[in-house]
């Protein structure tokens, strides 16, 4: 039997940490990626293992490849990546998720969605739990991604329904950490390169919304447990750090760690953004038995690490 793991969006920040933890656990993986925002940076590494296989490829059309499971990442992720061309991000969400369910039908493979706590929208329930249905604008400018990525789910449970496909779900909440885009705009990375680079720390609105933050290895850990957990956990499942911060708090900390002379400045805040965000992830404890370990604290320094080698090239 074909033992090949394909994960889409490999080349993505998340996507390429997990090649890295499938090639080194022994495992071989296909990724599929169209570069849209990940990078041959990202994998350069993995390309000489006899392990990895790269395949440039847009989840939108039709893929016909034997292999045994499937992690399903493929989609931009920062707003202002996803914005740049909507109609493309809800394709990608949305027919992405037909074919890859369509090839893990065919193969009787296991699918793993990487969903995201944007399925609750503004949230009016805190923190948020896996039973809250959301509240989400269908018409914003965050439309695209949370719809897109709310009919996916939707895909995911009628196949499993329908065709008894044995699927895996995660609602990932904001993850940070090496090898995210330096200007794909989220929250982390703007902080990092305005500090590193002396400029002002650009905050939206009053900066008293909050997010709760999950460095890159805790959550890659978790996408693992998920699709090799029993065959009966689909989820979905919260995974994500629930110690939440306001944007202002992770400014002055950003600012703190890096040093410098940048300043804090305010910026109008950008349409549908949710005021708060934090999981609740008892599910992920009680079912993989998983929960984080990284506190931002911890986290920023290698993110912070990473950035300044980055600019200095
Ligand atoms: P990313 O933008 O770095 O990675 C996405 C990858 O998908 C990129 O390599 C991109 O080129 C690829 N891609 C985009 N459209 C594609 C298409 N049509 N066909 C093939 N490849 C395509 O983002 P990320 O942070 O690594 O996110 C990975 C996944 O996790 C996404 O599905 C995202 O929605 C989800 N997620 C991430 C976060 C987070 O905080 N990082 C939070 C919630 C959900
Ligand atoms: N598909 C794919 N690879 C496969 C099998 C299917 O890309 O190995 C795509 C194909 O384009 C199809 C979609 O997945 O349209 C959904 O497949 P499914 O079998 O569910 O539906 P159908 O083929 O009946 O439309
Ligand atoms: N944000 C900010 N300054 C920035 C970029 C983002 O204050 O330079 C805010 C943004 O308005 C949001 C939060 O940080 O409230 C997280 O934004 P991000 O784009 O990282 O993720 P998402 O909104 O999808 O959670």
């Amino acid at each position: 039997m074909n033992e090949v793991i394909m994960v889409t969006g490999g080349a993505g920040f998340l996507g390429s940490h997990l090649c890295d933890k499938l090639v080194e656990q022994g495992r071989d993986v296909l990724c599929v990626d169209n570069f849209f925002t990940g990078t041959k940076q990202n994998i350069r590494h993995l390309l000489s293992s006899d392990r990895f296989e790269l395949l440039r490829h847009d989840v939108t059309f039709p893929l016909y490849v034997e292999v045994r499971q499937i992690y399903n990442l493929a989609c931009p992720a920062s707003p202002v990546h996803y914005q740049h061309d909507p109609v493309q991000t809800t394709k990608t969400s949305v027919h992405g998720a037909i074919n890859m369910l369509g090839l893990a039908k065919r193969l009787r493979a296991r699918i793993l969605q990487a969903s995201t706590s944007e399925v609750y929208g503004d949230p009016s329930m805190h923190p948020q739990r896996e039973e809250y249905w959301g509240n989400v604008n269908p018409i914003g400018i965050r439309s695209c991604y949370d719809e897109g990525k709310r009919c996916a789910e939707t895909l995911f449970f009628d196949y499993h329904r329908q065709h008894r496909l044995p699927i895996k779900v995660l609602r990932i909440f904001n993850t940070y950490g090496p090898r995210m885009h330096p200007s794909d705009g989220r929250v982390v990375s703007n902080f990092i390169v305005q500090a590193l680079r002396g400029q002002d720390i650009t905050v939206f609105g009053d900066g008293q919304q909050t997010r709760s933050f999950c460095f890159v290895d805790d959550m890659v850990r978790a996408f693992v447990l998920m699709m090799d957990s029993s065959s009966e956990i689909t989820g979905p499942i919260n995974v994500g750090n629930p110690v939440e911060f306001t944007m202002l708090e992770l400014a002055e900390k950003v600012l703190k760690k890096v040093g410098g002379k940048s300043k804090i400045c305010f910026k109008p805040l950008p349409g549908d953004d949710p005021r708060q965000r934090q999981p609740d992830i008892s599910r992920a404890k009680t079912s993989l038995g998983w929960s984080p370990t990284v506190t931002l604290d911890q986290g920023l320094e290698p993110t912070i690490a990473y950035f300044r080698k980055l600019l200095e090239a």
